[in-house]
């Protein structure tokens, strides 16, 4: 068999520990013997992070911007501990935060749905995907206890020196006061990167706020949302037969219960932190979470959901049999191949992509998967494999297919 060519490199940003194991696994077994590989690598382990004072995350972020397509490996976002673990000289900053700032992007969570698995909500046929906002609003708030009796003000100071207040409370006993802030920018380009993702997955968008409580702040969102979307994506919205629509924040969780799934939800930062939370674990697992960033400029990084496993990675250090998923892994390279393949017009790299994601699935549905889906399958008699084995299960259903 003839391998796929590729036209465009991917960046490929490795990364740690129990991650890294099965990054290797899935290229040797299940994407090497099928595609000529082309990637620009970049090496996110904590190690070499380290050894470039962290420049290679910033420059993987720039490579994004240069080929428009990357897909990232988990990594470890170091703490006190792992400062002491890996004999760091800085407490380096999260590369997906890094990576965020520099393409400023959206990320977007979909639950990898398969048979035998089933969500929680039994009349969610389709998998949800959560967008959160990730600037701004209570992760960027500046907050005050008040000892007592006193006056608290918001006041503006514009360029010129000239201000503008107004009273967010008389005390009259000790409380406490928050002071939080959106950019235009960053909302504008939320919506953006939204509506670039609803064409892209060919999906109805839902924005929800509550507007009619905050009617400066959450207003501001739903008038960005509706000024952007008539103006900009309307038409092609039509065209594909897809909605976009606004809701109140209550509406919209009462309405997702009740909904057969299938779309977009677009959330607010603290909303998209805490429904996303509720979305993965209603829907079955992390490790069958995948993520995707997208810029509104149209870049695109792909990762899986979960972390760097470590308390697998400590046992298999050990020399112990280890039995962790690698679906979201699989699915964070198909996602980017698929994406390099439309943008480069080569139809069989998203055949690909769809065969080995297909195989992933039917693998699962045949009985064959991790420790972690055995726990929670309604399927009766299966057979659980141990990391490398299950990749290997996955080479033999793709090789038949
Ligand atoms: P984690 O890697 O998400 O794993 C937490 C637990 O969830 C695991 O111990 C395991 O449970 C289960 N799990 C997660 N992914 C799994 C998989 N693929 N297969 C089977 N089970 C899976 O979180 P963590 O261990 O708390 O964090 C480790 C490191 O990851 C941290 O240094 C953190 O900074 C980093 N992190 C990175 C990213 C990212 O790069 N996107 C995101 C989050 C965290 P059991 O132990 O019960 O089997
Ligand atoms: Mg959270």
């Amino acid at each position: 068999m003839e391998k796929i060519v590729m036209t465009t490199p991917l960046v490929e940003m490795d990364g740690d520990e129990m991650t890294r194991i099965l990054w290797k696994l899935i290229k040797d077994e299940l994407l090497s013997p099928f595609i000529e590989l082309k990637t620009e690598y970049y090496d996110l382990g904590l190690e070499h992070r380290n050894e470039t004072d962290d420049k290679v995350t910033f420059d993987s972020a720039y490579a994004t911007k240069k080929y428009g397509v990357a897909v990232k490996c988990a990594t470890i976002t170091p703490n006190a501990a792992r400062v002491e673990e890996y004999n760091l000289k800085e407490m380096w900053k999260s590369p997906n935060g890094t990576i965020r700032a520099i393409l400023d992007g959206t990320v977007f969570r979909t639950p990898i749905i398969v048979k035998g698995i089933e969500p929680c909500v039994r009349n969610w046929e389709k998998p949800i995907t959560i967008a959160r906002h990730a600037y701004g609003d209570v992760y960027k708030a500046s907050e005050m206890k008040i000892p007592g009796p006193g006056k608290v003000e918001l006041v503006y100071t514009a360029a010129d020196g000239s201000t503008d207040s107004v009273l967010v409370h008389e005390f009259d006993g000790p409380g406490i006061v928050q002071g939080m802030h959106n950019l235009t920018g960053s909302i504008e380009s939320f919506a953006r990167s939204c509506f670039n993702y609803a064409i892209d997955t060919k999906q109805t968008l839902w924005f929800a706020s509550k507007d009619t409580i905050s009617k400066k702040y959450d207003h501001t969102f739903k008038d960005i949302f509706q000024e952007i979307f008539d103006a900009e994506y309307k038409e092609k919205f039509d065209e594909l037969g897809i909605e976009y629509f606004y809701t109140l924040i209550d509406d919209a969780v009462a309405r997702v219960m009740k909904s057969k799934g299938g779309f977009i939800w677009a959330c607010k930062n603290y909303d998209g932190d805490v429904m996303s939370d509720m979305l993965s674990s209603a829907f079955g697992s992390l490790a069958m979470m995948t993520s995707v960033l997208v810029s509104p400029e149209g870049y695109y990084e792909y990762e899986a959901a979960h972390g760097t496993v470590q308390r697998h990675y400590y046992k298999h250090l050990k020399g112990e049999e280890t039995s962790t998923n690698p679906v979201a892994t699989i699915f964070a390279w198909t996602g980017a191949l698929r994406k390099r393949g439309e943008l480069d017009g080569i139809a069989e790299l998203s055949e690909f992509a769809d065969k080995l994601e297909k195989a992933t699935i039917d693998t699962i549905e045949g009985g064959q998967m991790t420790k972690d889906l055995a726990l929670i399958t309604s399927m009766k008699d299966v057979t659980v494999l141990n990391t490398e084995n299950f990749i290997k299960a996955i080479r033999t259903t793709l090789e038949a297919m």
